[in-house]
């Protein structure tokens, strides 16, 4: 998968270079590709960023750097991308938009600064490209670098063979199929005691059906005490009898 970010900012991007997306970028999975905007500013201090129209506190990122940047990022590449613009006002980030980007190609983010970019660069590219506004949740940063990563880190997950053990988000909060979409519940490894306490003693059973039923339950019951809404939204027909118990 290629991943071209855009940005005032390139040194906050460095985190791409350590752990599961470094080691991605280093065996060839992941083609990432870090652009300096101003490098497509021609003014003597290159500026990115104008009053708005209407007046009104802040700044907004001018069109025309990030349309010379996009033109050339596009041109650079075979293909479409899926344009990626991290703002407050898109649609949530969820696991499902992680996995639909997940098998895409190629992705390109465009993280802005100050209020935003300029309303017409999101136009233009999204009347002949898929271009989705995405939200990393309900709170204003003050950048789009931070929801890059996080975004980054959730798709790159997501790609076969980057994680050690490919069956490992697959019982992930969130996950579709058996987990149908709860939480994870808790997890333990050893020691058999620590402080004083143990561990649930059906996970030394070595039972695996019950283990099943016991990590299905205490998902049930963390998802109810923690987000409610998750269980209220899920299709009913993902719940058995022993789910509805709880
Ligand atoms: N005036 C904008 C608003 O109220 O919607 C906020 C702009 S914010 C200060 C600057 C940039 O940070 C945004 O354009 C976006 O790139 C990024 N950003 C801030 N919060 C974000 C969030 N929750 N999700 C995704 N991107 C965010």
């Amino acid at each position: 998968m290629r991943l071209d970010v855009v940005t005032i900012f390139p040194e906050y991007l460095e985190p791409l270079n350590v752990s599961l997306v470094g080691k991605a970028r280093a065996r060839g999975q992941l083609d990432v590709r870090i652009h300096d905007l101003r490098e497509w500013a021609h003014d003597k201090h290159n500026t990115v960023d104008d009053t708005p129209y209407g007046g009104g506190p802040g700044m907004v990122m001018k069109p025309e750097p990030w349309g010379e940047a996009l033109d050339e990022i596009l041109a650079s590449g075979d293909g479409e991308p899926v344009i990626v613009v991290p703002t407050p006002s898109g649609v949530p980030f969820t696991q499902q938009l992680a996995v639909e980007l997940s098998v895409k190609p190629w992705l390109v983010f465009t993280p802005a600064r100050y209020e935003g970019i300029d309303r017409r660069v999101i136009e233009e590219y999204g009347d002949r490209l898929d271009v989705r506004e995405v939200s990393i949740g309900d709170y204003v940063l003050a950048g789009g670098e931070a929801p890059v990563l996080v975004m980054v880190e959730a798709v790159a997950r997501l790609l076969p063979g980057v994680l050690g053990n490919a069956a490992s988000h697959q019982d992930d909060s969130f996950a579709p199929g058996a987990m149908a979409d709860l939480l994870e519940g808790p997890v333990y490894t050893k020691p058999p005691e620590w402080r004083g306490r143990g561990i649930p003693e059906v996970l030394l059973s070595g039972h695996h059906g019950k283990i099943a039923r016991w990590r299905r339950d205490e998902a049930f019951r963390r998802t109810d005490r923690n987000r409610p809404d998750l269980i209220e939204r899920a299709d009913p027909a993902a719940f058995d009898k022993h789910d509805r118990a709880i």
